[in-house]
């Protein structure tokens, strides 16, 4: 029988975590009004997590376990989970109990009364660190000016989606996936809940700079053009100002023949400006070209090196089968 929940949560070392998640869980499953299928996503973690995931399948049928072959990235384990779901209504949320699942059912009841998609809003973060939460503040402010399509901000991947949706979802062939863009692409009837986000219940960020640094710049570059008309811009600009600099060059010969050209420094700035526009505008360029390069390439998404819980095949997206 098909479970009406689907829960969809991306581990990575997360060994400290994986009890209390699933006790929580469990509790949570008795308060949803359907039965429930736990997927647990193990992103190539290093410590004892994958140990633990194939305990809790043998424990309890409902938590089933993909493995993917190495640590491919939170967003693509969400996509691996998503392709294998068998619920009616998909929860996505992140194994530290940063997002509490108890918050699923409230999301479950406005999903019973008609919505698509219910996404979780911060409206507050606990204890966390006062850079990331500049970082983020001012990244999801940006992404709502240069985005073609409205993201709302300070949501992050915890929502609730209908089978319909993650259908579309799954059907995309993008590789650089920013689930929260993909998912207000789509549109269907979304609404938002607030809540406060707690901290961690235990261990560190997995999400290092650099790998938030990536997600944001995916961000941006998959769902706006509007970085690579800035050289066109700076372009124009700098050319505006070369013709003024022309003019006044000229005037000085013409009026003042006999004043000299004092302009060394003018020339270097001007040598080193437009130097770094053009390195800039190639940097922008690189960058989409870099993803179609990855599209093009037209690899797995991602490698699955075990599962638990689920027939042979069964789920696997076409091109990896
Ligand atoms: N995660 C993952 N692969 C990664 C990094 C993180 O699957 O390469 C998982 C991690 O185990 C957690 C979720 O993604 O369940 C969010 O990670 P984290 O808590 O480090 O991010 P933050 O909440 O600080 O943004
Ligand atoms: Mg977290």
């Amino acid at each position: 029988m098909k479970p009406k929940y689907s829960f969809v949560i991306p581990i990575y070392n997360e060994e400290s975590n994986i009890f209390e998640l699933s006790k929580r869980l469990q509790d949570v499953a008795e308060q949803l009004d359907g039965t429930t299928e736990f997927i647990l996503i193990n992103d190539g973690s290093r410590d004892r997590s994958l140990i633990l995931m194939r305990e809790l399948h043998e424990k309890d049928s409902r938590f089933c376990y993909l493995s993917l072959a190495r640590n491919f990235g939170h967003q693509i384990a969400v996509t691996a989970g998503l392709n294998f779901v068998r619920g009616e209504a998909i929860i996505i949320m992140d194994a530290d109990l940063q997002d509490p699942p108890e918050l699923a059912i409230a999301m479950a009841e406005q999903w019973r009364s008609g919505y698509q998609v219910v996404y979780a809003q911060r409206s507050k973060r606990h204890r966390e660190n006062w850079l990331k939460r500049l970082y983020a503040y001012w990244f999801y402010r940006l992404l709502k000016r240069l985005a073609d399509v409205d993201i709302p901000t300070d949501t992050g991947d915890f929502c609730l989606m209908d089978r319909k949706v993650v259908d579309v979802l799954n059907a995309m062939p993008e590789r650089n996936r920013y689930l929260r863009g993909l998912r207000s692409w789509v549109g269907f009837r979304q609404t938002a809940i607030k809540f406060e986000r707690d901290s961690r219940f235990s261990g560190e960020r997995k999400y290092t700079f650099r790998k938030s640094f990536s997600l944001a710049l995916n961000g941006i570059i998959s769902f706006s053009r509007i970085p690579l008309r800035i050289s066109t811009y700076v372009g124009l600009i700098s050319a505006a100002i070369a013709l003024i600099m022309a003019c006044m060059v000229l005037y000085w010969r013409i009026v003042q023949p006999t004043a000299p050209l004092t302009g060394f420094a003018t020339i270097h700035i001007a040598v080193f400006f437009l130097g770094a526009v053009q390195l800039v505008s190639i940097g922008i360029l690189g960058e989409y070209i870099g993803r179609i390069y990855e599209e093009v390439k037209g690899r797995p998404i991602y490698i699955l090196g075990e599962v638990g819980g689920f027939e042979d095949n069964q789920g696997l997206p076409q091109r990896l089968r």
